[in-house]
């Protein structure tokens, strides 16, 4: 199972409509919300189904380092 922290960046198996594949986690609980990167659009969906859909995991100290 992914591992993942608050304001990681999740790559999911769908992309969003407009095109971007990569959220950023904004809550994390029973539920998780994940913001666009591209069109800032929030969607918020139960863990389960988050954890099913997740492609990977970008952590934000990875991101950093770029
Ligand atoms: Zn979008």
């Amino acid at each position: 199972m992914a591992v993942y922290e608050l304001h990681d960046k999740a790559v999911m198996k769908k992309p969003h409509p407009c095109g971007e594949n990569l959220w950023e986690i904004t809550f994390l609980g029973a539920d998780v919300k994940l913001r666009c990167c591209k069109c800032g659009r929030m969607v918020m969906l139960p863990r389960q189904d988050f954890d099913k859909s997740l492609k990977k995991v970008i952590k934000k100290e990875t991101e950093q380092l770029q």
